[in-house]
């Protein structure tokens, strides 16, 4: 063939290419499922002729719950260490899950403690599942409010400073327990970012209770927008981010779980230095970051420390932080600022 006509051919199938591009269409498949005792919203913008997107998510969100997380499922890799405490032999886990003990424990450090994935026995004597399933929200069971003793000696089983980590296995002491509460919806939008990253989606946004990853971008260009829940009208926004691209977004409220004895409000995230609900002066904190279990893990621990040391956290890993104060007064740090737009 001669140089012209090849020049030709060439010039004819960019141009054919170019033509497909523009025709391809992208279709939106989305879905609402419960899972992980929360409500997870998918919405998948991609180009390929795939519906099975969101039913394959809701498997592997129930799926890390049932094999890893769950403390309740028998055989699970947490009900496993957990039921193994001060046998003095170690459980093997798997590579993903020791690699998130491994993020987890060095948080708990770098937070003194504010954040503590021993805090099992503490938010067990609370009864905190008992909250979630309604059953005292409603009255139909009296609120157990434990008595100090009761806290004192759940807190001697507790610290994060007791799980030994060794060649893949996790340890624990006798009495202790591993709660991977805090931290289950960021692992999913980590493990579903995963998941979507290899299928080659254009775009998509994930939710799982209150932490969200978005990936990609929109067919139509515009960006994606998340709400920030109001604490005093969990129906409204205090505002909303603004975000282009891959992030994860992890909110932690006192409003999400608690229950009111007697005029006085318990909720869900506990002072590992004290056993009681954290009081430090904020109604909610929202992370920006770019790993699921980082900022699921850093929106508790924030709200523990409160603002001013909170704030200081978030910045030393890189992420963004907005705090809703109990006055409803907001804060954040320069990055979210770019961002997020008051209501
Ligand atoms: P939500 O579950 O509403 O997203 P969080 O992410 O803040 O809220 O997690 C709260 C759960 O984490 C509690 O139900 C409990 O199991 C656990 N938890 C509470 N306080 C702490 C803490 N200081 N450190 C680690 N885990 C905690
Ligand atoms: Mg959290």
């Amino acid at each position: 063939m001669k140089r012209k006509q090849k020049v030709f051919l060439l010039v004819v199938l960019s141009g054919m290419l170019l033509a497909c591009a523009g025709c391809v269409r992208i279709m939106t498949y989305t879905a609402v499922d419960t899972v992980m005792g929360t409500v997870s919203s998918q919405t998948i913008y991609s180009s390929r002729e795939e519906d099975c997107f969101t039913s394959e998510i809701k498997d592997l969100i129930a799926g890390l719950e049932q094999d890893t997380l769950s403390w309740r499922v028998e055989g699970s890799e947490v009900a496993r260490i957990n039921a193994a405490a001060g046998s003095g032999a170690g459980v093997q886990v798997s590579e993903k899950l020791y690699a998130d003990l491994e993020i987890l424990l060095k948080l708990s450090e770098d937070s003194g403690g504010a954040f503590d994935i021993t805090i099992r026995p503490v938010a067990e004597l609370w009864d905190i599942d008992g909250w979630a399933a309604g059953e005292n929200i409603f009255g139909k069971q009296p609120v157990h409010i434990p008595t100090e003793e009761q806290i004192a000696l759940a807190l001697s089983y507790t610290d994060y400073e007791k799980v030994l980590l060794e060649d893949g296995a996790v340890e624990l002491p006798e009495g202790m327990a591993l709660d991977l509460g805090a931290v289950g919806k960021g692992i999913a939008c980590d493990r579903v970012f995963l998941y979507l990253q290899a299928k080659y989606v254009q775009g998509a946004v994930v939710s799982v209770g209150g932490s969200v990853v978005t990936i990609g971008k929109k067919p139509d260009g515009t960006q994606w927008q998340i709400g920030i829940v109001d604490p005093w009208d969990t129906s409204a926004f205090v505002g909303i981010l603004y975000l282009e691209g891959t992030h994860f977004v992890s909110t932690s409220g006192d409003y999400e779980r608690y229950v009111e004895v007697d005029g006085v409000r318990y909720h869900h995230i506990l002072n590992p230095a004290t056993g009681y609900p954290a009081e430090s002066g904020v109604r909610s904190v929202t992370i920006l970051c770019d790993s699921g279990i980082l900022s699921d893990a850093l929106s508790t621990a924030c709200f523990v420390l409160g603002e001013e040391r909170g704030m200081a956290l978030a910045e030393a890993y890189g992420a963004e932080a907005l705090f809703v104060d109990t006055e409803g007064n907001i804060s954040m740090t320069e990055g979210m600022k770019q961002v997020f737009q008051e209501r």
